[in-house]
């Protein structure tokens, strides 16, 4: 089989970034590409109720958009979603940030949560990973990542709600790990795992 190249259907340099150094551990022969490097500039509105719903909106519109070019398509749909919060901010995780005082989502969520206490702050992240080959066939694949919220924000690394997520029942928050450290663990690398493994079985044949 020829290595296939994966178009991420996507505009936002970190998932580019994480993508790019989860594929490069897992699957070092598959290569990414983002939509600028293959010319093209569009970027769907995430107007779905679900997290699959929106990932399908973005993964449909770059294979749309990159049709006969023979590219894989892989789209990321996330968010956080916070216990005590009743599961916000979910699905609107990238709009609560630019809706935060001064952009600022991670001190907009530790004002929420003022007052409650560490066993009523468990949150988990959420992943949909949308694969499309290039007979457009689609699968989806779903990662979580477990944890709780800070009292505070803590670490440099990754990006978003990363320095107030803190994994699983350790004292780390997810900016405080290394970037292999937090791609093993969290919900974007299980499910690029799991879309590496649909990727090795290569296109579908049906
Ligand atoms: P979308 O998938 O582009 O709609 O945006 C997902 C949003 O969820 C991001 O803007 C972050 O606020 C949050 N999020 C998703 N994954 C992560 C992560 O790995 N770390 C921190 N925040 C994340």
């Amino acid at each position: 089989m020829s290595t296939p190249a994966i178009l991420i259907a996507s505009n936002n340099a970190h998932k580019h970034q994480e993508l790019r150094e989860i594929f490069g551990v897992l699957a070092p022969a598959l290569s990414l590409v983002t939509p600028r490097e293959v010319g093209l500039a569009l970027d769907p509105d995430e107007t779905a109720d679900t997290y699959l719903g929106n990932a399908l909106l973005k993964a449909r519109a770059f294979a749309a958009a990159a049709h006969g070019k023979g590219l894989w398509v892989i789209a990321d749909d996330s968010g956080l979603e916070v216990d005590a919060l009743g599961g916000r901010p979910g699905l609107l995780s990238a709009r609560y940030h630019r809706q935060a005082p001064g952009g600022d989502g991670c001190a907009a969520l530790l004002a929420e949560l003022r007052g409650v206490p560490m066993p009523g702050r468990t949150a988990r992240f959420r992943a949909v990973i949308v694969l499309i080959d290039p007979t457009g066939a689609e699968q989806a694949f779903t990662g979580l990542c477990e944890g709780r919220i800070g009292h505070g924000a803590r670490g440099i690394g990754g990006f978003g709600f990363d320095p107030v997520f803190m994994v699983g029942t350790g004292p780390r928050t997810m900016a405080e790990l290394p970037p292999p450290e937090k791609n093993r663990i969290s919900h974007r690398g299980l499910a690029a795992a799991q879309a590496v493994a649909a990727l090795s079985a290569g296109p579908s044949s049906t």
